[in-house]
This record gives structure tokens, C-alpha cells and sequence, in this order.
């Protein structure tokens, strides 16, 4: 059965979190803009008022949803989470305000998944209750798609591992409890048996934050994303995440459901942005008619919706697929689709909002070019879209056939040659 409905019990909560994120979370945006300030535990002003807002969110059963009733969340199937991120992604706070803010949700699912005890009981918990933040340190500078070229050790000392290295684009560092750090413990075997990762307290000696990078020209003192340089780094040995060289297994478990629930958050995206470019089209006018009436900005519309329902389909298609319990690694192709083509369709949908704003779509006075660096930022983030593109065209292409001769098997002779003889003297 294909089934594109929506259960009206659980409608109703989509119907309170929408309201709810316009009300209450956008607000946020405009006072707190900057990329990591939702993730700033240090400024109490801003907690006091995302705190109760938690609660609310608590209060209505729709925290961390991601998250097995064991761990406090509701087990949702990712076709849920997938239209509850349609909604959050209308706000940058909002994944906060729900206790689903990336990375701190891939985060949580591998301790949970891969952790001792006892690293649960010191992360997991107050990571679930939006006490603490996390970071991911995985990317390094000479090399971020590429992890053969992670340089970043670990090396065993007695009951210790030593941790020497450079870590780049680690979001949110600065506010950080602890950071997972992939590290090469193997270097004669290839990294993804070579590799593993650790917990590590920030407050560790050694963990020297250089500077943090800022992006889409926010204010120096919102830039979050930082260059680390782990510095004879000592960890116990039970700071190990997963066993020794199972970096990769560990990284590939967290990275399936967040494609899935960032894509859903660019259509929400690309949902306001429509909206944005609608709303500007009926109401600026030129040459005697509204912008509206002009076929050209017509086809803007219309593309920009195409675009839109296409990719919603397929994040939701792809969000179906996963919860028929096939795991995110047979998933890799369409999962790889999505990531593929958010970045394009909210690049296209955006610059065409843009251009009917004109100067203003341009200007620090509408969110547009934020959201347009944005769109730059999904090609790039969690692997660019090359190398997406790559494991899609390389599973393609492993399942085709050469053709049997000389010519394609589609070549039409041969073809007219076979109907003829097959319907000879009826035709
Ligand atoms: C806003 C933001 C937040 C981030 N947060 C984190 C974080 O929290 N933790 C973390 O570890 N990392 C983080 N990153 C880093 C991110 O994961 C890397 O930027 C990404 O993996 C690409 O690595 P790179 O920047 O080194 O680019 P490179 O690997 O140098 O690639 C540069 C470009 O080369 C091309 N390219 C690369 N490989 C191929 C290929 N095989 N075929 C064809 N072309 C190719 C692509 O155009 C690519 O964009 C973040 C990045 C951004 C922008």
C-alpha cells in the first residue's frame, strides 16, 4: 500500500509544535542569531529562557523523540521525525528547544549505542536532559573528505591513551562538556580498521582550543567552530568509545538518521523560503503590474514548488524505507540521494527568493543570504556533495552490464529485427 497520510492524533502534534515553533523559538533567531548560540550553555540569559520551553516541550511528550522510551524519548520511526523536522527546521533554536539539536543526537545514539556504563552515566545523562553540550572532532585541516588523511594519534601509555594532533571545524568546542575525538590508533592498517574514537573531557590539559572560525560573516564573538589542537592529550583507558579501531563503524552508526532528519529540516527551509518568494511576488509591483503577473517570476514559483515537493518525497521516501527496518547501511544510495540533493534544491530555491527581493533579499535586513550560505553549508557539511554522488553513481554502476556486442543492447535494428519476427504475419 502507498500511504501519504498523516495519523490526525499525531497531526495534532504537528499542528501544537508548528505554533509553537513560530511563537516561541523564532523570537530566538532574531535575538540570538549567531550559528552557535544555541549551543552557548554560558550565556544565562538566553538559558533562563529556553529552559522553560524545554519543559513545555517535555510536558507534551515531544522531547528528544529520536531516543528509545528507555532513554527518555518516544521511539519514533524516522517518518515521524522526518515531519517533526520539517517544522524545526524553520528555526535554528528550535532543535535545541526539543532536544534534538545536532550533533549532540548522533552524539547521544552512539554513547548509547557503543558506551560503557559508566561513560553513559557521566555523558549520556545530562546530554538527554539539554544539561550539557557535545562536540564532534573528526575533520582535520589538510583533510576533511578524505579520512586517509587523518593524522590526529592515539597511542597507548599503561592504563592511559595519549592524544596528539589538530582538529578543525569542531563545532561547538568552546561550550562543550566533552568532545568525540576520531584518532588514529593503527597506522599500518588501512584507517577504517585503523581508527577509533574517545570521549574527552574539554577540561582536559592539552585540549587547546587555537581560535574559532566563524561563518556567513556573523560577529566575531559568535564564531564556533573550532581549531583544536589535542596536545599529549591523557585520557584513561575507558575513555575508548567502541572498541579499538571501530572509529568507522561508531561514525557510520550516527551519520544515517541525522542525513535524514537535517534533509527534512532544509525542506522546512525551503518551505519558508517559497513562502518568502510568494508573499514578495504579489506584493511588489513594476512596469504597471505585480511581480506576480509576470511569467518569468510565474516560473520561479512553479520550479521552486516542483523542486520542493521532489525533494520532500524523497527525504520521506527514503525516511520510509529505513523504518521497514532495512539499517542505514543498505540505505546508503538513497540516503546519499537526499544529502545529494538538499544542498541543490534549497541553493535554487533561495537564490530565486533572493532575486525577487532584489537589494533586500541581499541585505542583512532579511534572512535570505543567511539561508543561501546555508544551502552551501549542506554541500559540504558531513561530505560534499562529490563524494555523495560517488557512492551513488559507484552503486549504479556495479550493478550494470557491458553490452553484448559491439553495439548498446538499446540499438534499434536488432530490436525492430526481433518484434518483426516475433509478430511476423500479424502486424
Ligand atoms: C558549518 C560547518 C560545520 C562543521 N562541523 C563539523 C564538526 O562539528 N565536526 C567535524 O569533524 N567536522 C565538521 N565540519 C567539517 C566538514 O565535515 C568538512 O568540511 C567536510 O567533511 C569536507 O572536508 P573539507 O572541508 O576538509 O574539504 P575537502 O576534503 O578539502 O574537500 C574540498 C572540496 O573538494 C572536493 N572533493 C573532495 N573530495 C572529493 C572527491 N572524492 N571527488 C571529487 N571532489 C571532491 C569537493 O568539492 C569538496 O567540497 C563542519 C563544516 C562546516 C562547514
Amino acid at each position: 500500500m502507498w500511504d501519504f497520510s498523516t495519523d490526525p492524533e499525531f497531526q495534532e502534534k504537528l499542528d501544537w509544535m508548528a505554533a509553537f515553533v513560530k511563537e516561541e523559538c523564532e523570537p530566538l533567531d532574531r535575538l540570538y542569531p549567531g550559528m552557535g548560540a544555541p549551543y552557548d550553555i554560558t550565556n544565562h540569559k538566553a538559558r533562563a529562557l529556553v529552559r522553560p520551553l524545554m519543559e513545555k516541550v517535555k510536558a507534551q511528550a515531544l522531547w528528544a523523540c529520536h531516543l528509545g522510551p528507555e532513554l527518555g524519548g518516544q521511539g519514533y520511526g524516522q517518518v515521524k521525525l522526518a515531519l517533526m523536522n520539517e517544522i524545526l527546521g524553520r528555526s535554528q533554536w528550535a532543535p535545541i528547544v526539543f532536544g534534538t539539536a545536532a550533533p549532540d543526537t548522533g552524539n547521544a545514539e552512539i554513547i548509547a549505542m557503543f558506551g560503557t556504563q559508566a561513560q553513559k552515566d557521566r555523558y549520556l545523562k545530562p546530554l538527554l536532559e539539554g544539561e550539557i553540550v557535545s562536540c564532534y572532532s573528526m575533520t582535520e585541516p589538510q583533510g576533511g573528505a578524505d579520512p586517509g588523511q587523518f593524522q590526529c594519534r592515539a597511542v597507548r601509555d599503561g592504563d592511559e591513551w595519549v592524544i596528539t594532533g589538530e582538529k578543525w571545524f569542531s563545532s561547538n568546542a568552546r561550550y562543550a562538556e566533552f568532545l568525540i575525538v576520531m584518532c588514529v590508533t593503527d597506522p599500518d592498517v588501512p584507517i577504517y580498521r585503523g581508527a577509533s574514537m574517545f570521549l574527552v573531557p574539554r577540561a582536559t590539559p592539552g585540549v587547546n582550543i587555537l581560535r574559532n572560525t566563524g561563518v556567513f560573516g556573523e560577529p566575531e564573538s559568535d564564531y564556533s567552530h573550532g581549531y583544536i589542537r589535542y596536545e599529549g592529550v591523557r585520557v584513561p583507558a575507558d575513555a575508548l568509545l567502541g572498541g579499538e579501531g571501530q572509529g568507522f563503524a561508531v561514525a557510520q552508526a550516527r551519520l544515517g538518521g541525522g542525513r535524514v532528519h537535517h534533509a527534512m529540516r532544509t525542506v522546512g527551509q525551503c518551505r519558508m523560503a517559497l513562502e518568502m518568494l510568494c508573499e514578495r511576488a504579489v506584493s511588489r509591483h513594476t512596469k504597471g503590474s505585480a511581480l506576480a503577473d509576470k511569467q518569468l517570476v510565474q516560473a520561479y514559483v512553479a520550479d521552486s514548488w516542483i523542486e520542493l515537493q521532489q525533494l520532500r518525497l524523497q527525504v520521506m521516501h527514503t525516511a520510509w524505507l529505513i523504518d521497514q527496518g532495512h539499517d542505514y547501511k543498505s540505505n546508503q544510495v538513497p540516503i546519499a540521494g537526499i544529502k545529494v540533493a538538499m544542498a541543490k534544491v534549497m541553493h535554487d530555491i533561495v537564490q530565486r527568493t533572493i532575486q525577487v527581493h532584489g537589494a533586500l533579499g541581499l541585505s542583512d535586513e532579511m534572512p535570505l543570504a543567511q539561508m543561501w550560505i546555508h544551502a552551501m553549508m549542506m554541500g559540504v557539511v558531513d561530505g560534499p556533495t562529490e563524494v555523495h554522488k560517488l557512492t551513488i553513481a559507484k552503486h549504479l554502476l556495479r550493478n550494470a552490464k557491458p553490452a553484448p556486442g559491439l553495439f548498446p543492447s538499446a540499438h534499434l535494428p536488432p530490436r525492430i529485427a526481433a518484434a518483426r519476427e516475433k509478430y511476423a504475419g500479424r502486424y
